[in-house]
C-alpha cells in the first residue's frame, strides 16, 4: 500500500477547483434543511434558522467574549469526514489577509490511497495548530525577544514587526513539528514583473488589531492565528464561515456545552502527531483514522 499526498496548487488545479466550488454549492443548496422548509426561503431566514451550526458558534463566540481572556480556550475543530478538498477555506484565507505569493496559512492535503482497483482519496485540511505547548516560541525568542508569544485565550501570536528574517523564522520552523504552519513572507506580489503592480495587492489587511500592507510584512514570519481580529469582532474564522462541507468548527472549548466540545465528545477524535506533546487546539473527527494523515503520521 503506498500513500500519495500532494498539496501544490497549479493554475489548472485552481480553475478546477473553482468549477467544483460552484457546482458543489448548487449541490448543497439543494439539501439544505432550510431550503427544504420552504421554496421561498431568502438569505434572512436562512440567517434567522437559530439551529445551524454557524448560528450556534456565533451565539457561543459571543458568549466566550463576554468572559476574561483566561477564561476561554478557542479550539477549532475539523470533521475530516465531510472535507470536499473544494479549498474555499485557503483561497478565502488568503483574500482575507491579502497573502503574498508563497504564504498560506492553510493548507488542504489531498491523500491518494491505495493500489488500482483498490484506491481511495481523502483530504486533511490543516493550518497552525495554535499549540498550548509551542516548541516554536522559546527558540524564536531566544533570537529576537518578543518576537512569538502564547496569549491567555491559547492563540499563538507573532509580532511583525519583531520577527524578521531567516534567522529567526528558521528557528521557529525547526521547532515546530508540523509542516507548514509557518512560512517567509519575502514580500513578492502576483503582479511583480507586469507593467504594474494591481490595486489588490496594495491593500491593507487588518492583523493583531493593525493594518499591514504587504511592504511591512516584508521578511516576516507568518502564520494563521485564528482570524483573531475576526474573532474579536464577533466573526468565525474565514476558513469556518466559508467552509463549503460544513466541516470547520470553531468556538471555546472551556464551555463544556459548545458545539466544539460536544463534537469532540460524542465522535472519534484525534490531533495530529499526538507524541509531540504539543497539546494542538486544532483537533479532528474521523471514524475511520485509515482514512487520515495519521495512517502514516500517528
Ligand atoms: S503548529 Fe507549529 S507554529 Fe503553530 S503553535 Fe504549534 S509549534 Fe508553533
Ligand atoms: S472549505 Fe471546507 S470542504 Fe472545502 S477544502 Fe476547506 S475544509 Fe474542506
Amino acid at each position: 500500500m503506498e500513500a500519495k499526498t500532494k498539496n501544490s496548487i497549479n493554475r489548472r488545479q485552481f480553475f478546477r477547483r473553482s468549477a467544483t466550488v460552484v457546482i458543489t454549492a448548487s449541490a448543497v443548496g439543494a439539501v439544505s434543511p432550510a431550503l427544504v422548509k420552504s421554496p421561498e426561503v431568502s438569505a434572512k431566514s436562512l440567517l434567522d434558522d437559530n439551529s445551524s451550526d454557524t448560528m450556534i458558534m456565533l451565539a457561543e463566540l459571543k458568549d466566550a467574549l463576554k468572559k476574561p481572556i483566561e477564561k476561554r480556550k478557542w479550539a477549532m475543530v475539523i470533521d475530516a469526514r465531510k472535507c470536499i478538498d473544494c479549498n474555499a477555506c485557503t483561497i478565502a484565507c488568503i483574500a482575507q489577509y491579502n497573502l503574498p505569493p508563497g504564504v498560506t496559512y492553510r493548507k488542504v492535503y489531498e491523500i491518494e490511497d491505495g493500489e488500482y482497483p483498490d484506491v481511495q482519496r481523502y483530504f486533511m485540511p490543516t493550518n497552525c495548530m495554535q499549540c498550548e505547548k509551542p516548541p516554536c516560541v522559546e527558540p524564536a525568542n531566544k533570537i529576537i525577544p518578543g518576537s512569538m508569544a502564547i496569549r491567555p485565550d491559547g492563540i499563538v501570536t507573532i509580532d511583525y514587526n519583531k520577527m524578521k528574517g531567516k534567522k529567526v523564522f528558521n528557528a521557529a520552523k525547526n521547532a515546530c513539528p508540523y509542516d507548514n504552519a509557518l512560512y517567509y513572507d519575502e514580500g513578492k506580489n502576483y503582479t511583480d514583473n507586469t507593467p504594474a503592480i494591481q490595486p489588490y495587492e496594495k491593500m491593507k489587511s487588518n492583523e493583531y488589531g493593525k493594518e499591514f500592507r504587504r511592504k511591512e510584512t516584508k521578511d516576516s514570519t507568518r502564520k494563521c492565528h485564528f482570524c483573531i481580529d475576526r474573532i474579536e469582532n464577533g466573526r468565525l474564522p474565514a476558513c469556518v464561515s466559508t467552509c463549503i462541507g460544513r466541516a470547520m468548527y470553531f468556538g471555546d472549548i472551556n464551555n463544556t456545552n459548545s458545539l466544539v466540545a460536544k463534537l469532540i465528545k460524542s465522535n472519534p477524535s484525534f490531533v495530529i502527531n499526538e507524541g509531540a506533546k504539543t497539546l494542538p487546539s486544532v483537533k479532528f473527527v474521523h471514524d475511520n483514522l485509515d482514512e487520515t494523515c495519521l495512517k502514516c503520521h500517528g
